[in-house]
C-alpha cells in the first residue's frame, strides 16, 4: 500500500484536479494499492480563517461574501468535474454541507467569538469538501473510491489549532478501518477528532502529517507527497532563485530542513515514517516524471559538503546572562522548566564556555510570555542581582545549513561564516547541534534573503558568482562598461562562472532597478522609458541599493561628481564594494582617503579605483603589486595626463606653442579650459593617489607644481583671452624648447615622487629617459624600486578614452567578484 497526498495548491483548479486524476488513473490501471489524501483547495484554509474572524469582529457583509465565494468555488469545481447525474448526487449534500458552515458562522457573528475549538470545526470544511468532491471525481473516471472523513481514525488530544496524536489509537483504528473497507479510500488531510467527537486540527500544513500516520498505522510502504515544486530544493526557492532539487534525503537530513522553515514538508510527517521506517518521496504534480526527493534511511551519502540551506524568518532571541550563573548547576534546568510550562518551543539554544549566559531562539508571538515566565522563575537571583533580566532582541531570523555529511569535514563553518562576513551579514548568535547535522546562525531579519543567496552561492554554487551592479553615470564610460558587459557576458558564465547583473542604474535624469538584471540590450530605452517616479535621485538610489540587500552587490561611479563621492562612506559601511574612476574621494583630503579605506577593510569590501590614474593601464596594481611583494619604491616618475603628453609630444621645432594648445582643445584633448590641464590641477590628483598608495600622508597642498603659464595666461578671464594670452607667449616657451633642444633634450611635463616629496614640472629629457620617445597622448609611468632599479619597470599607453577606462573598470569589477567569493 501506497500513501498519496497531494497539497492544497495541486488541488486549486479543476484542471489541476484533473491532472491528479491522470495520475491516479495510471497508478490504478497498474493495479497498485494506495491511499489518496487531500488538502483543502489552495487559499481555502485562508479564507476559512479570514471568514471566521471577520464574523467574529461583527463585519457581517465581508464574512459572507466570503462565504459565497468558498461556497462558489466548491460549485463551480463540481460543476467543471462531475457529470450531471453525478452533480444530482453531490451538490445536495455539498449545499446541505454549506449551510451548516453558513450558521456556524452566524454563530460566530452572534456571538463575536470564534474560540480555537470552534475555528478547528470551520477549517474542517475545507479538506471534507475538496476530498468529498475529489472522490466522486475519482469514481466518475471508475475508480472505486470511497470518502474517509480523517476525523473517524485520527484520534487526538484537545489542544485545539496543533493537537497531539494518540497514536496508539489512532494506528489501532486505521488498521481496523483498513481491515473492513477495501477500495481507494480518499482521506481528509489536516483535520482529526477528539475522544468525544470533537474536531481538531494537526497544525497548518497537516496534511502531510496525516499522511504518514495513515502509513504508519497501515505499515504502508511508501508515502508520496505530491506538491507545487519538484521535491525538496537546497532551498526555499521564493528566496533563492538558483536552488535545486535535493535528490535524497536522511529522515534526520530531512527533518533538519523541515524544523529549520522548508515548508515543502510539515515537520511532525517525519516521525512517523521514521518510526516505522517507510521511505516518503516528494514530488511534483506539475511535473510527474521528475524523480522529486527521496527521503530514507538507507540514502547514498553523495559528496556534497551540505545538502541544504534553511531559514526561520522571524525568531527572537532571549538571553539569560549574569555572575550568578557561573558554575552553579540547575541553571538551564529552571530556565528550560520555565519555558517548558509555558509549552514554549525552543528553535536553537547557545551557550558561551564562559557560562556567563545562555541564549535561546523562539517564535517572536511567544517571546513576552517567555521573558515573563524566566523572570519569574529567576526572581530571587534577580532581585539580588547576580542574574540580569531576560533580554529579548526581535526582527531576527536563523539560517541553518543541513546535511550529515558536515560531520566529516572540517572547513565547513569557515566557509559559512565567511560568505556571510563578505555579505556584511552580522551573526547575532552561533549554535551547531552536536551531531553536526546543522550550523543555525541568528542574523538580522532584514538580511535573511541576502544570506540565503550568499550561502546558496557559497556550498552549491561555488563554481558562479552573481555580481550585482549598481552604476550611477551613464556617460560615455559608463555606457561603453554597459556595452563590454553585455558582449562578454556569455564568455564571463561560460569560461569563469561569473554572472554579472547590472540591478540598479541612474543617469542625471532616471533610474532604474531590476533584482534579476537589467536588460543590457536595451537599457536606454528602458530607461528613458521608466517611471516619472522614478526620477533620479541619488539619495533614493544609493538607499533602494542598501535595501534590496542583495549578495555581492559592487557601486561603480563613473561620475566625476563630488556629490557622489560623498555617499561612498555610507556605501561602504553597507558591506558594498565600491570600483570608480571618480578622483575626487581618492584625491580630496588625506584623512577623507584613509577613512575610505579603514571602513572598506573593516567591512570586509572593496575600495578600487585603478582608473583614477592612466585610465585602463595597471598603474595602481602594479604600485600596490611591487609594495606587497617587499619591493622598496625609490622614485616614481609620470607623464599622467593625456592632454599634457599630447601637448608636448607635438611642440617640435616650427610649430607655435599656442596652435598646439589650440588643436588639443579642439581635438577634445584638454578641459573646456585648457588652464586645467596647463596648471597641473588633475595631474596632482593623480599623484597624490599614488604618493598616498606608497604609504605617504599627502594632501594637495604637499604637491608643488610649477606654474609654466606666465600671469598673463592665468589672469586671462575667458578662454579666448586665454588663447590670446598665450599666443603673446609663444616666444617664451619657443625658448625654453630650443634651449632644450640644443642639448639634444625635449620638453616633458613630468609629475615625480621621490624622497617622501611630491614634484610637478617642466622638465628637459634627453634620449636616455623613457619619457623622451613618448608620443600621442600616451601616459607613462615609470617607477624606480630597490629591485628596478637599473632599468626601471615602465608602464605605458593610452592613459585616457572611454574603451580603455571602461575596460579598466570592468577588471576592476571581476576583481572585486574574485574577492567577495
Ligand atoms: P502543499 O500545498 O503542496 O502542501 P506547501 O506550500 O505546503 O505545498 O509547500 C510547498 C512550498 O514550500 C513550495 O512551493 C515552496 O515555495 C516552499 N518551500 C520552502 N522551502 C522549500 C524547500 N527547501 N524545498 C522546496 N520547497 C520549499
Ligand atoms: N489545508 C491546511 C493548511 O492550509 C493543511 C494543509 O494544506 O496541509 O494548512
Ligand atoms: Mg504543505
Amino acid at each position: 500500500m501506497k500513501i498519496l497526498k497531494f497539497g492544497g495548491s495541486s488541488v486549486a483548479q479543476p484542471e489541476r484536479i484533473e491532472q491528479i486524476v491522470k495520475i491516479l488513473k495510471d497508478y490504478y490501471s497498474q493495479g497498485e494499492k494506495f491511499t489518496v489524501v487531500f488538502s483543502a483547495f489552495g487559499g481555502v484554509t485562508d479564507s476559512l480563517i479570514a471568514m471566521s474572524q471577520a464574523a467574529e469582529k461583527g463585519h457581517e457583509e465581508e464574512y459572507l461574501q466570503l462565504f459565497e465565494f468558498f461556497s462558489q468555488r466548491h460549485i463551480s469545481t463540481v460543476k467543471a468535474l462531475l457529470n450531471e447525474s453525478m452533480q444530482k448526487m453531490v451538490l445536495p449534500e455539498l449545499l446541505e454541507n454549506h449551510q451548516t458552515l453558513k450558521n456556524l458562522l452566524k454563530g460566530i457573528f452572534l456571538v463575536r467569538e470564534a474560540s480555537r475549538r470552534t475555528m478547528d470545526y470551520v477549517l474542517s470544511f475545507g479538506e471534507r469538501n475538496s476530498a468529498y468532491i475529489i472522490t466522486h471525481v475519482l469514481q466518475q473516471h471508475g475508480i472505486n473510491a470511497h470518502y474517509l472523513d480523517a476525523r473517524k481514525v485520527i484520534k487526538t488530544d484537545k489542544n485545539f489549532g496543533s493537537a497531539k496524536v494518540d497514536f496508539k489509537l489512532t494506528y489501532a483504528n486505521i488498521k481496523d478501518y483498513y481491515n473492513n473497507n477495501p477500495g481507494v479510500q480518499v482521506v481528509t488531510g489536516f483535520i482529526s477528532s477528539a475522544k468525544g467527537g470533537l474536531t481538531t486540527t494537526l497544525g497548518r500544513g497537516g496534511s502531510d502529517y496525516t499522511a504518514s500516520l495513515l502509513a504508519a498505522g497501515m505499515d504502508a510502504t511508501l508515502i508520496e507527497i505530491w506538491t507545487d515544486v519538484d521535491g525538496v530544493l537546497t532551498a526555499d526557492p521564493r528566496k533563492v532563485k538558483k536552488a535545486f532539487t535535493i535528490p535524497s534525503l536522511s529522515f534526520a537530513e530531512a527533518m533538519e530542513m523541515s524544523h529549520f522553515g522548508a515548508k515543502v514538508i510539515y515537520p511532525p510527517t517525519l516521525l512517523p515514517a521514521l518510526e516505522k521506517n517507510i521511505a516518503l518521496v516528494i514530488k511534483n504534480t506539475f511535473n510527474p516524471d521528475h524523480p522529486g526527493t527521496h527521503i530514507s534511511n538507507d540514502i547514498e551519502s553523495g559528496n556534497q559538503l551540505i545538502k541544504g540551506i534553511s531559514s526561520i524568518g522571524e525568531i527572537a532571541l532571549l538571553t539569560l546572562q549574569g555572575s550568578g550563573m557561573f558554575g552553579v548547576p540547575g541553571v538551564s534546568g529552571k530556565l528550560f522548566g520555565a519555558l517548558a510550562q509555558g509549552n514554549i518551543n525552543v528553535v536553537l539554544i547557545t551557550q558561551g564556555s564562559s557560562e556567563h549566559s545562555i541564549s535561546f531562539a523562539i517564535k517572536p508571538k511567544d517571546a513576552k510570555r517567555a521573558k515573563k515566565l524566566i523572570d519569574k522563575a529567576f526572581e530571587y537571583e534577580i532581585k539580588s542581582t547576580i542574574i540580569d533580566p531576560v533580554i529579548v532582541e526581535e526582527e531576527l531570523s536563523v539560517v541553518a545549513i543541513i546535511g550529515e555529511n558536515m560531520r566529516y569535514q572540517p572547513g565547513i563553518a569557515g566557509r559559512l561564516f565567511q560568505a556571510l562576513g563578505k555579505n556584511g551579514i552580522n551573526c547575532v548568535a552561533i549554535a551547531q547541534g552536536s551531531s553536526e547535522l546543522n550550523v543555525s546562525v541568528v542574523i538580522n531579519k532584514a538580511d535573511e534573503t541576502k544570506a540565503l543567496v550568499a550561502l546558496h552561492e557559497a556550498f552549491f554554487l561555488s563554481d558562479t558568482r552573481v555580481l550585482h551592479i549598481f552604476m550611477v553615470g551613464v556617460g560615455l564610460i559608463g555606457s561603453t562598461l554597459l556595452e563590454q558587459v553585455q558582449k562578454q557576458a556569455k564568455y564571463l558564465v561560460e569560461k569563469q562562472s561569473i554572472e554579472i547583473k547590472v540591478a540598479g542604474l541612474s543617469n542625471s535624469r532616471k533610474m532604474l532597478f531590476n533584482e534579476s538584471g537589467i536588460d543590457l540590450g536595451n537599457w536606454k530605452k528602458i530607461l528613458m522609458e521608466s517611471e516619472e517616479s522614478d526620477k533620479a535621485h541619488l539619495p533614493t538610489f544609493i538607499q533602494k541599493m542598501k535595501d534590496m540587500n542583495l549578495s555581492n552587490s559592487i557601486f561603480v561611479d563613473n561620475t566625476a561628481s563630488e556629490q557622489v563621492s560623498t555617499f561612498y562612506e555610507n556605501i561602504l559601511e553597507s558591506s558594498i564594494s565600491i570600483s570608480t574612476p571618480n578622483k575626487i574621494a581618492t584625491s580630496s583630503s588625506y584623512l577623507q582617503y584613509e577613512r575610505l579605506k579603514t571602513i572598506a577593510k573593516k567591512r570586509g569590501v572593496r575600495f578600487l579605483y585603478e582608473t583614477n590614474v592612466g585610465a585602463g593601464l595597471p598603474v595602481i596594481t602594479t604600485l600596490n603589486d611591487l609594495i606587497n611583494s617587499g619591493d622598496r619604491i625609490l622614485k616614481i616618475e609620470g607623464v599622467l595626463s593625456g592632454s599634457l603628453s599630447f601637448i608636448f609630444n607635438s611642440f617640435n621645432d616650427g610649430v607655435n606653442f599656442s596652435k598646439i594648445v589650440r588643436e588639443a582643445k579642439d581635438r577634445g584633448f584638454t578641459e573646456p579650459d585648457p588652464r586645467v590641464d596647463l596648471n597641473g590641477i588633475d595631474v596632482r590628483r593623480k599623484l597624490i593617489i599614488l604618493a598616498r598608495e606608497t604609504g605617504l600622508k599627502i594632501d594637495a597642498e604637499d604637491v608643488v607644481i610649477e606654474n609654466i603659464l606666465p600671469p598673463a595666461c592665468q589672469e586671462a578671464e575667458s578662454v579666448p583671452d586665454f588663447f590670446e594670452a598665450i599666443e603673446a607667449a609663444d616666444d617664451l616657451f619657443e625658448q625654453r624648447r630650443a634651449e632644450a633642444a640644443a642639448q639634444g633634450q625635449v620638453l616633458r611635463m613630468i609629475a615625480r615622487l621621490e624622497n617622501g616629496e611630491a614634484k610637478i614640472n617642466l622638465q628637459a629629457v634627453d634620449n636616455s629617459h623613457p619619457f623622451y620617445s613618448l608620443s600621442g597622448s600616451d601616459n607613462m609611468i615609470v617607477f624606480t624600486t630597490e629591485r628596478y632599479k637599473e632599468r626601471p619597470l615602465v608602464i605605458r599607453g593610452p592613459g585616457a578614452g572611454a574603451e580603455v577606462t571602461a575596460a579598466g573598470l570592468f577588471a576592476e569589477i571581476i576583481t572585486i567578484g574574485n574577492f567577495l567569493n
